[in-house]
């Protein structure tokens, strides 16, 4: 087996040997994967293909085969609610990649790279037996690109899923006998294995006489009980037809946490908040119709039914929705549908304070200092700048207080946490700290915290 693209057996199932390098440390393992993901879902992946032909243009698909591995693509991965998008072809005419031979993947994963999008790359040929070819292979995992040998794309079905897989972040069932790898016990399963607990330990089903390609059956060494329908492992093409339930929580972890892969995402484009109007638009689609909607405060003002609409902000609330149906894709029945959220005015009942249940008493000392952190809508404004905020202004502060930016002189504070220090002697007169808050649109809104006698 080793060194050929696929085993033809007796039966005509093809049995792949994938050549995605897998001695690549997990990057779940130096962060806290979530236990549950944040991807929203569905969520949908671009994929650009690369047919590559022969410098004649003679050789491989035409490029109308692509829609139906898109719709193949799709069915393999119906249960993880991620799905692919066809966002665009282009043609290699190149007898020298036609030809290629199975080291020459990293010059081709350099051609013609489209930007976030996963780059699939279609071979007009398989390897030789013999030289070492591979009937897929991803440039990394977590990858960006994938390359696909023919039969693997016309003939089976699985490897394009299983490659994808890798772009995903998933490792073979049975990488513990890879480099780089580890066994895995019931005590290790998300250090060594394939990172994945739910996921049997898998003695590599691409040795002879491991999987009844009739039945999908294991049929190799007692010990074992491998998922012989697992997409990540090497049984025959027409047996892997899955992911397990912990493979799907592990891809959508990895998208969350690798900025190339969500950038690959079909998203709506588009300012985080809008004072009166901005453009809102997703990358076209080749046969999509589209349908925006809009909640209450905004108006679409030109665009509906293309790519990219205008879209007006004519009431003040707080924030609205910009919804997008997309129909009419052959590969994708169900459609897409995604939305966003933006902001267009600030709200004075979505100011609250870190750890403060009520504004309106805060207990304070003479002497005692408090530090005062800002939230709005939930949010802190030291993470980022939620909802246009530009500017958060602390002061005056009433009688018997001082505020200061750390514990120090007093003054008027900027920024979204503020000291506030009690005399050491008198009462308190009034009590309050007023903050200002002001967004990109030039709305202001204030909230007031008042203290009282500890
Ligand atoms: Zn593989």
């Amino acid at each position: 087996m080793n060194g050929t693209t696929e085993n033809e057996n007796a039966q005509g199932a093809l049995n792949i040997v994938c050549g995605t390098v897998t001695d690549i440390p997990d990057i779940l393992l130096q962060q806290e994967a979530l236990v549950t993901p944040l991807l929203e879902t569905p969520a949908y992946f671009k994929f650009f293909f690369h047919i590559v032909r022969y410098s004649n243009g003679s050789g491989n698909e035409p490029a109308s085969y692509l829609n139906s591995m898109v719709s193949s693509i799709n069915q393999y991965y119906e249960d993880t609610d991620i799905f692919f998008l066809h966002a665009g072809y282009d043609e290699i005419l190149s007898d020298y990649f036609a030809n290629m031979t199975p080291n020459m993947y990293a010059e081709l994963f350099a051609t013609n790279v489209q930007p976030n999008v996963i780059n699939v790359y279609l071979l007009p040929n398989d390897f030789p037996p013999g030289s070492g070819g591979w009937g897929g292979r991803a440039d990394n995992i977590p990858g960006t690109a994938l390359i696909m040998a023919y039969s693997n794309f016309v003939i089976g079905q699985s490897t394009f899923p299983h490659e994808v897989g890798h772009v995903l972040g998933l490792y073979h069932t049975h990488h513990a006998l890879e480099p780089g790898g580890c066994a895995e016990t019931p005590t290790n399963c998300t250090v060594c294995g394939d990172f994945v607990c739910d996921t049997p330990p898998d003695p590599d089903l691409s040795n002879t006489g491991y999987v009844d390609s009739w039945t999908c059956a294991y049929t190799g060494p007692s010990g074992y009980s491998p998922d012989t329908a697992n997409i990540m492992s090497y049984s025959f093409d027409n047996c892997r037809t899955r992911f397990s339930l912990g493979q799907i929580t592990r891809m959508k972890s990895i998208i969350d946490g690798n900025v190339p892969l969500q950038l690959m995402l079909f998203r709506i484009a588009g300012p985080d908040s809008i004072c009166d109007t901005g453009t809102f638009s997703v990358p076209g689609i080749t046969g999509a119709t589209y349908t925006w909607s809009v909640g209450t405060g905004l108006t679409i003002l030109s665009g509906q039914g293309t790519n990219s609409v205008q879209i007006q902000s004519n009431v003040l609330t707080n924030s609205a929705s910009i919804s997008l149906s997309v129909s009419g894709l052959s590969y994708l029945p169900a459609g897409v549908t995604i939305s966003r959220t933006i902001t267009t005015i600030l709200t004075q009942d979505l100011i609250t304070f870190e750890g403060i249940a009520n504004k309106f008493a805060v207990p304070i000392c003479p002497g005692q200092t408090i530090m005062v952190s800002l939230l709005y809508n939930g949010q802190s404004l030291s993470i980022g700048n939620p909802y246009g905020i530009t500017s958060a202004q602390w002061g005056p502060a009433a009688p018997g207080l001082s505020i200061a930016p750390t514990t120090g002189t007093p003054s008027l504070v900027s920024g979204s946490s503020c000291y506030v220090t009690r005399a050491p002697e008198g009462q308190l007169i009034g009590g309050s700290v007023s903050v200002h808050l002001v967004d990109n649109c030039g709305n202001r809104t204030g909230q007031y915290i008042t203290f009282v006698n500890c």
